[in-house]
Parts: structure tokens; sequence; C-alpha cells
């Protein structure tokens, strides 16, 4: 049988945003839209350079990089309304940039201002990012999908890292209730829960190489024999932005191996 039988483009002719695009798991994002046949992907970033290379390495037809701080709500509606402006209109938003905080933080020596600072990426950029995408799409009456990158964080406590996994339920409370709220107007709202994945976030949080990172990662899974992958990661994204979920909304997918069982 012909291959273009058995390969469905699931992004036909839509027009996506991926935040944190530039690295990780958004640019793995951000090349499996593109080649799923979006029209559009835009990366929205700090990293400006690295933006960039990813925008070009897809294509300039296919894909743009716009500078966005996630913190800022000002660039975040520029950002969403420039996208709409240029391709004239927004499908999909991948919600995904953020940062961790320390690794050895309790509770007993939390830094608020550290906790602020994270806050302002992992919540209020998320929530920002979620706003106006949604009322970009409902103004124009788009049946779009909005996707959220939380953690096994989300679903847990933790012994360190209080911040992080706070901000990380934080985003389960987001999606949670944005889909119920934008359910009438056909809008899905889904996130995505990785557990750990040998990105550059991890990497330097952990003082670890990429093979490092994915040996300490390795006894939490039940699932043996196999890492953890970007491409994990943007496969479930994929599937929570298409069609393909199309009855799938508020869900928390945990791809995890088996992390929370
Ligand atoms: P990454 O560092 O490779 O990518 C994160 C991207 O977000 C970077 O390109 C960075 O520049 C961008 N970013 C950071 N702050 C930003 C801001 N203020 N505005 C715009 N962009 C900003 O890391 P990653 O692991 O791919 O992280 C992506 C998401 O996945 C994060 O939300 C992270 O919390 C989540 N996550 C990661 C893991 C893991 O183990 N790597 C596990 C669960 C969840």
């Amino acid at each position: 049988m012909a291959e273009s039988i058995l390969y469905k483009r699931k992004l036909e002719g839509k027009v996506a945003i991926v935040t944190g695009g530039a690295s990780g798991i958004g640019e793995a994002t951000a090349y499996l839209f593109a080649k799923h046949g979006a029209r559009m992907v835009v990366i929205a970033d700090i990293q400006e350079e690295l933006g960039q290379q990813v925008a070009k390495s897809i294509g300039l037809n296919y894909s743009t990089f716009v500078r966005c701080d996630v913190a800022n709500e000002k660039q975040v509606e520029a950002m969403v309304e420039l996208t709409v402006k240029k391709y004239g209109q927004l499908d999909i938003m991948f919600s995904n940039a953020g940062i961790t905080g320390s690794l050895e933080q309790t509770v007993l020596d939390l830094d608020l201002l550290a906790l602020d600072h994270l806050f302002k990426i992992n919540v209020r950029g998320m929530a920002a990012c979620v706003k106006h995408s949604a009322r970009a799409m409902v103004e124009r009456g788009v049946r779009g999908t909005i996707v959220c990158t939380a953690s096994v964080a989300g679903s847990k406590g933790a012994t360190q890292k209080t911040d992080y996994y706070m901000s990380k339920h934080a985003v389960l409370g987001l999606v949670r209730s944005a889909s119920r709220q934008l359910g009438k107007y056909g809008i899905r709202v889904n996130c995505v829960s990785p557990s750990g994945v040998a990105t550059a976030l991890a990497c330097s949080l952990l003082g670890m190489d990429a093979e490092q990172a994915e040996k300490a990662f390795e006894p939490h899974a039940s699932l043996k024999g196999i890492a953890l992958k970007v491409g994990h990661v943007a496969d479930v994204v994929l599937f929570l932005a298409s069609d393909d979920s199309g009855f799938v909304n508020g869900h928390d997918l945990a791809v995890d191996g088996g992390w929370l069982d």
C-alpha cells in the first residue's frame, strides 16, 4: 500500500503556537506539528538564537519565531494577536514554557522570592497563554485545542522542589477550570504530564548529562528497558491537539512509564 495512504497528517492547515519551542519538549513538538501538516507553527520563547534556528530548520514557510516572555501578559497578548493577524486564526496553543526551582528546597527553607519568580512563568505565564489563546479562538468561533505542559509533579508531593511541585499542581487547576469554561465554545483544554525527560531543564537541574539523567530517572518507572524521550511527549501532545482526541477534555495525560502508579 502506498505510504501516502498509511500516513495521515493530523494537523493539516492548522495554525499553532508552541511556547518554550526553542528547546526540549517544545522543540520536538514544533517539528511534529509541522510534520503533520500545520500551516504555521509559531515558536514563542525567550531564547532568540535557538528559537530562530528551530524555525529555520522546520522551514520558514511553515514556522516562525516570536520573542515572547510568557511571564509578561502584554507580550503574550501581542504574540497571539500577531499570530492571528498574520496567519488568519489560531487553532492550537501548546503552552509549555517552564522553568524549575532549586533541587534541594524544602518548605522549611522556601525562598518566597524564588517562588514568585517561578510562579510568574510556570503559573501566571501558563494562565496568560490559555487566556489569550482562548480569547482569540472564541472571538473567531474557532473550535481550537489548548494543551498545557504539567508534570507528574502536579499529582504528588515531593521531598524537595516545593515551589515547582506547587506550580505544576496549579497547572492542573487551570486546565480543569478552563476546560469546563471553554467547552461550550467547542474548545478543548488538556494537559500532558511527563515524568523525568533529559532536556536542558532536567540536565541543568540535576547537574548531569542526558545519559546520566536518564539513568537517574530509570528507577521511578515501572516500565523498563526504555527511557522517556521528548518525542514520546510530543506524540501525546499531538494526540491531545488533534481530532484523534476529539472528545477528550479537562484530562491530564501522564507520559511516565507508570511513575505515578
Ligand atoms: P527546556 O529547558 O528544554 O525547554 C523549556 C523552554 O522554555 C526553553 O526553550 C526556555 O527558553 C523556555 N522558557 C523558559 N522561560 C520562558 C519564558 N519566561 N517565556 C518563554 N519561554 C520560556 O525544558 P523542557 O523539559 O522541555 O520543559 C518544557 C516543559 O516541560 C516545562 O513546563 C517543564 O516544567 C515541563 N516538564 C519537564 C520535565 C522534564 O523532566 N524535563 C518533566 C515534566 C514536565
